[in-house]
């Protein structure tokens, strides 16, 4: 018996799809990623129909079918259109023939045959097609040994990779992201055409480079892509930063570590541990500014005091630059490349409660995020030194419960803020404002001064009066009652 592949796919639309395009005297097929997850046993998010005649017009008459208040959004000038159903998008395109001039993803778009439009497609494993209706219904269609590929774990272009990717270099960046979700290797001729074909990549705009990506750091195990991406030539184009993490060098026989190679270790870890995209971020970007401060000293050997800063720093200009949301979401990268470091300078400090509190303060919510970073950023080969570190790093994170439980200091903030201290004594937003701030929560976060409204009131008027500040209006809390009652 022959298989039925519509059955394969799992979902009731392409039984509907069949019938309605069967109605209408065309015929339709499944395309693309779902035939391909057929076979890796993999859940598809999204369906793509390919029809040969017009896709609009399957894609209005299917919705109609489904319900009449279906919304089918329609690109006329692509000839594609869709509609969510359950949850699920569903694309309808007609077969095209394409042809693109050289400074544009913008195709010149025909109407072709099934075969024209597999060939335009990205990778051989993604050209598979299931016929909806039709004689040859719930057959396959693998014009380019798409089957073969798959089962030998390869991506390949199924025309001249050439072509393939000078049409559209957004492919490559395709190419390596599928590399990296499914771990395929990617076929030699197809390799070597990504390299030649990397510099097209800058007609590809910024918001589909970060969309692949995305998708590469949230793979079981970016480094394969971050590893292809910097090979082939891509990375260094959207993210030159990265790439300059690679080498050692090596003074008076001292060596430092390959900064690029020690990320990849890092982003992997925590890629295994999480589904944070923006942790994964913050570890690919941990130690983005150690090319930077570099320094040989002939004492300590290599050193790279502050890349931590500088980094956290770096992180806004390559957020905007990848067009990534430069948001919360973008002070939390910053805020944990900031202090990536600073639960190994606890340990050093022996984990002084103080310490503690004031990480703990610094780091907010986002703690347990920052322990993660820190747990992976160990990459020693050293057994014994790895378990020194984690062990290390264990007691540390009970002393952040302890302290916790007691002083509620994630989400503390101290009792006499900006707006106060520059009512008291009369100033404009100034550097005097910021010192007597974090003079009242440092000294509060050091226990020497008590959490109150009261003590943080007398230390804020003495660190004015050191400051040669005069006060101007008073708001002492008995001040304030006192006129209260007369009210
Ligand atoms: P995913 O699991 O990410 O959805 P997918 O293969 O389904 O993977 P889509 O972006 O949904 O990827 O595209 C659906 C299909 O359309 C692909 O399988 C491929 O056949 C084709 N395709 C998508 N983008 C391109 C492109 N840039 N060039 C050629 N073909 C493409
Ligand atoms: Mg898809």
């Amino acid at each position: 018996m022959t298989r039925n592949y519509i059955r394969e796919l799992n979902h009731p639309i392409y039984e509907l799809v069949g019938e309605v395009a069967e109605g209408m005297g065309l015929v339709a097929y499944a395309v693309g990623g779902v035939v391909r997850d057929i076979f890796l046993n993999r859940r598809s998010k999204d369906i793509d129909i390919v029809v040969v005649g017009s896709g609009i017009a399957l894609a209005k008459a299917v919705a109609k079918r489904l319900s009449p208040h279906l919304k089918v959004n329609v690109y006329k000038n692509f000839g594609t259109a869709q509609f969510v159903y359950d949850g699920v998008m569903v694309e309808f395109v007609g077969a095209r023939k394409e042809s693109y001039s050289h400074d544009s993803r913008k195709p010149v778009v025909e109407d072709g045959t099934l075969a024209d439009d597999l060939s335009r497609r990205d990778f051989t494993v993604n050209a598979l097609a299931v016929a909806l209706n039709g004689p040859d219904k719930g057959a396959l269609v693998d014009a380019f040994h798409g089957v073969d590929d798959m089962a030998d774990k390869i991506l390949r272009t199924p025309l001249d990779p050439d072509i393939t990717f000078s049409d559209d270099p957004l492919r490559m960046l395709r190419a390596v992201r599928f590399a990296s979700q499914l771990k395929f290797s990617i076929a030699p001729e197809t390799y070597e055409a990504i390299r030649r074909n990397a510099p097209r990549l800058e007609i590809i705009s910024m918001e589909r480079i970060t969309e692949e990506m995305n998708k590469i750091l949230l793979s079981s195990q970016p480094s394969i892509g971050l590893k292809l991406l910097d090979d082939s030539g891509l990375l260094v184009q959207f993210l030159p930063e990265l790439s300059a993490l690679k080498g050692v060098e090596s003074v008076n026989g001292q060596k430092h570590k390959d900064n690029f190679l020690h990320t990849l270790e890092v982003v992997d870890k925590i890629a295994m541990n999480t589904d944070n995209l923006y942790l994964v971020w913050a570890a690919l970007l941990h130690d983005i500014a150690k090319p930077k401060t570099k320094r040989f000293d002939e004492k300590v050997g290599w050193t790279f005091h502050g890349h931590e800063f500088l980094g956290s720093k770096m992180v806004p200009t390559i957020f905007r630059r990848l067009k990534l949301p430069c948001t919360e979401k973008m002070k939390y990268v910053q805020k944990l490349v900031g202090l990536h470091l600073r639960p190994q300078a606890l340990v050093d400090d022996n984990i002084t409660d103080s310490a503690v509190r004031r990480l703990l303060f610094e780091a907010g919510d986002d703690v347990d995020d920052l322990m993660l970073l820190c747990e992976a950023d160990i990459t020693s080969k050293n057994a014994a030194k790895v378990k020194r570190y984690l062990d290390n790093f264990a007691l540390v994170r009970q002393k952040f419960v302890e302290i916790e439980e007691k002083d509620k200091i994630r989400n503390w903030r101290p009792p006499i803020d900006g707006e106060l201290i520059m009512k008291t004594f009369g100033l404009r937003p100034s550097r005097d404002v910021g010192v007597i701030k974090d003079a009242i929560c440092n000294a509060i976060l050091d226990g020497e001064c008590e959490n109150t409204y009261e003590a943080a009131y007398a230390l804020m008027l003495q660190k004015g009066e050191e400051l040669g500040l005069r006060v101007q209006e008073i708001s002492d809390p008995a001040v304030s009652e006192t006129a209260n009652d007369v009210d």
